[in-house]
């Protein structure tokens, strides 16, 4: 971790104890316009974000449109394919995962993929305009015995001359080098949330892992695929915190994706969030809000609307790319839960004017 993680990391968790969710509405002050500007190289205080989430809605959409149009061309969206490469059976205790091992799902373990279905998968996403191809795994992280046949993966779907990415989990030294040699354009690893709600989630392993990760990554050349998941029943200071530490990385992560709980049955948070004792999720409102955050502090970031995208409808969905977002997870399944027809996506992209990049 560096210096302005460490002292983030600090400051956050010193603001656990602080009134949560309280909602007041301010202008930008004048003298946040360079910070805006001058985001992607500026650590983000965690009041100051939440201030931004704490903006009337209209004023915070105004404004994260106004950011995103000074680095992205508003009416282009990023594709990317995501493809379980091995699932299930994963020793973790991630509460919102259908693929731990301790979880009773339904998920079925399946081992390894072939590389020859993996290339296959890959042409038939370049097929349907995906850009960027993604290979997820359900390990803790992976064995050198592991990484061999993905490191052949990563090599024949980007002599397909698509963008590759990974998600394998935690990496240990020496394995982002060799992602990296084979062609890996990107690592995902999330956050999940904030430090301060970190450990209702996850016990398995500590966000200084998922830190030491990141920096491995970063520091093998590999761009940084980072951002975390929301409805979580955390608090709205939880989501800014999240994206406090996502902006404040040095450089900020290329590219942010933007979960939405998807509340699979069998896992702890389904029980959280379903059952009799449920904590209310977050609206839609709160989920767009979070989106238009994440591109005012992070501008040049990609902003991905990702897992949860079925359960919003095209409304939902458009005020998402209004507010910043501007990369989607495209095809039939996202890992082992549900995720738009590209027809519907199609027809939405038609509707909207968005063209892919
Ligand atoms: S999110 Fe990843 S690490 Fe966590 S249980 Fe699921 S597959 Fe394992």
């Amino acid at each position: 971790m560096n210096s302005t993680t460490a002292a983030f990391v600090s400051t956050l968790t010193s603001a656990s104890t602080e009134a949560r969710g309280e909602t007041k509405a301010m202008a930008i002050p004048n003298s946040w316009k360079g910070k805006i500007d001058a985001a992607a190289t500026t650590a983000w205080p965690l009041d100051q974000v939440e201030a931004l989430f704490n903006l009337p809605f209209n004023d915070l959409i105004h404004q994260a449109q106004s950011v995103h149009r000074e680095h992205h061309d508003a009416n282009k969206v990023q594709l990317s394919t995501l493809l379980s490469i091995k699932t299930g059976g994963c020793s973790e205790d991630c509460g919102y995962c259908p693929q731990a091992a301790r979880y009773s799902t339904g998920v079925e373990n399946e081992a390894l993929m072939e590389v020859a279905d993996v290339v296959a998968a890959a042409k038939l996403a370049k097929q349907n305009g995906a850009s960027r191809f993604c290979m997820g795994a359900a390990w803790r992280g992976p064995k050198q015995r592991d990484l061999d046949p993905v490191l052949d993966m990563v090599r024949e779907v980007k002599a397909l001359g698509l963008e590759t990415c990974c998600t394998l989990g935690m990496l240990k030294d020496g394995q982002a080098e060799q992602l990296k040699s084979a062609g890996l354009d990107y690592y995902n690893h999330n956050l999940d949330t904030a430090p301060t709600f970190y450990g209702e989630i996850v016990t398995t392993r500590d966000y200084q892992d998922r830190l030491d990760t990141l920096d491995r990554v970063r520091g093998s050349g590999i761009n940084v695929c980072c951002g975390g998941i929301v409805g979580m029943g955390e608090s709205r200071q939880d989501r800014a915190g999240l994206i406090a530490q996502l902006a404040s990385m040095e450089p900020q992560p290329e590219s942010v994706p933007i979960n939405y709980l998807v509340q699979v049955e069998g896992t702890p948070l389904y029980e959280k969030m379903s059952g009799p004792d449920a904590i209310n999720a977050i609206d839609w409102t709160e989920f767009v809000r979070t989106i238009a955050v994440a591109r005012i502090t992070m501008p040049r970031s990609f902003v991905r609307l990702s897992a949860g995208r079925e359960t919003m409808n095209e409304a939902t969905q458009a005020m998402c790319f209004l507010a910043g977002a501007n990369s989607i997870f495209y095809g039939e399944k996202l890992l082992t839960t549900g995720n738009p027809d590209v027809s519907n996506d199609r027809a939405l992209f038609e509707k909207l004017g968005i063209t892919p990049l």
